[in-house]
């Protein structure tokens, strides 16, 4: 058939489908289960319209669909801040999954991707965690790092400045240095190492509400200006050294930690593992042994003890406004499953996860938007930091949701049957 004549056969069918929507009742459209709506009315865009409201009822604003995308303004909020050079915008669907139980409240994660069946996939893992009572996450370190590195005539010399530099008479004068250039920043640490004339400082700090590498190269900056006139044998080489180490794939923040460093668990019954993820207890604990932890240490993996954490952390950290370049050192994960009595225990691991709900994307009008509907946009006043402290939590669980279900897939080898259903128009 050709091209044309098959194009007015799908307008055809879609008219067909139209009208026989226009005929259901508002009642069972309200009825109709979000992720069926494209399917039962017929009309994606309807069907996206449909949903944003149901999700983001507030957000009548929200240029999700294009139409109401109000470019000059846009256009005005990124000049200066976000991007030069600027020719257009970029283009990418956002979908939601949930309601995703985290600490006893209920989320609806927005996640923007063009892999198809992840949203789907991560959904079910979603629904498995709230058949389970939910999940539960803490933040266990918080800090953000910068580290410079410094060098000297001697290695001698370096050696002696780096017993100076972390003796505890210079902390309160390291930290008063750093406050004077931040409200939020609060110097926590900071830790030499010393390699021939050279010697790295990796310098750590809580930021409150933001990621922090603004603020804590503005705070590092502002305590090697002080260094350098009273200790007049060292040189700035560089004030980044890859030892902080920003967006680089590295063994420091897998073990340090960078960013907020986050567990979240949950504890699955037999009957969830086998009903909502079609497969057993013994084979998913099998398959994370054998995948996660030993086909990882085979592949000399350093932070991916995980089947695919990096897509979420990807498409939650796009859907809000974080650098999609931290992704690296994000993404570090190990996944544990444990048999529990007759129920299965489940948890991320994530050192490294670095995100802000003020700073960078996240004043843009849809990353805000999504902020918002998560309860974490902006600073928080009250307890400045709660709000990037709960983000991380999200993203950890949304991690363990997509750990979930892709590990049931591939435990029971319904991986390629799922992407060929549901990516395959
Ligand atoms: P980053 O350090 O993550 O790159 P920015 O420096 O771009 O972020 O943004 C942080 C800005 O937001 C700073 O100017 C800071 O003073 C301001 N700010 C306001 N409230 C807060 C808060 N609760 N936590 C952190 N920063 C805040």
């Amino acid at each position: 058939m050709k091209k044309g004549a098959r194009d007015f056969g799908k307008r055809v069918a879609q008219q067909q489908k139209k009208q026989l929507h226009s005929v259901l009742p508002q009642q069972s459209i309200e009825n109709i289960p979000h992720h069926k709506l494209e399917h039962l009315l017929g009309d994606t865009l309807q069907a996206v319209q449909i949903r944003k409201d149901r999700f983001f009822p507030n957000a009548k604003g929200l240029p999700v669909l294009g139409s109401d995308f109000d470019a000059a303004s846009f256009y005005d909020l990124v000049h200066g801040t976000n991007c030069e050079n600027v020719v257009g915008f970029l283009t990418m669907p956002i979908g939601v999954i949930g309601p995703l139980r985290i600490n006893d409240v209920d989320y609806t994660v927005p996640l923007a991707t063009t892999e198809g069946a992840l949203l789907a996939s991560a959904n079910r893992g979603a629904r498995a965690i709230r058949e389970s009572g939910g999940a539960q996450a803490r933040v266990v370190r918080d800090g953000m790092s910068r580290s410079p590195v410094l060098s000297f005539e001697s290695a001698c010399a370096g050696a002696e400045f780096a017993q100076w530099v972390q003796s505890p008479e210079m902390f309160p004068k390291l930290s008063e240095w750093f406050s004077s250039t931040t409200n939020f920043g609060k110097l926590k640490s900071v830790k030499p190492t010393v390699a021939g004339r050279y010697v790295f400082l990796r310098f750590e700090a809580t930021t409150g509400d933001a990621m922090g590498m603004n603020m804590v190269g503005k705070g590092v900056n502002a305590i090697i200006e002080n260094i350098l006139p009273i200790q007049p044998q060292c040189k700035l080489v560089a004030l980044s050294s890859n030892m902080c180490t920003d967006k680089k794939p590295s063994a420091m923040n897998w073990v340090n930690g960078r960013g907020k460093s986050v567990v979240c668990e949950a504890v699955l019954s037999k009957q969830t593992v086998e009903s909502v993820l079609k497969t057993t207890i013994p084979e998913l604990i099998h398959l994370n042994i054998t995948k996660n932890l030993i086909g990882s240490a085979l592949a000399g993996s350093i932070g991916g003890n995980n089947a695919h954490a990096s897509n979420l952390v990807t498409a939650l950290f796009l859907a809000t406004g974080q650098d999609p370049a931290q992704n690296i050192e994000s993404s570090n994960c190990m996944l544990l499953m444990e048999a529990m009595d007759d129920k299965i225990h489940v948890s991320v691991t994530m050192p490294s996860i670095e995100v802000g709900t003020v700073g960078g994307g996240t004043a843009l009008p849809v990353q805000q938007c999504m902020l918002e509907q998560l309860g974490v946009a902006g600073a928080n006043r009250e307890s400045p930091g709660a709000n990037a402290m709960k983000l991380s939590q999200i993203v950890a669980a949304t991690v363990l949701a997509g750990e979930l279900s892709l590990n049931a897939a591939l435990s029971s080898n319904h991986l390629i049957s799922a992407h060929m259903d549901l990516n395959r128009k």
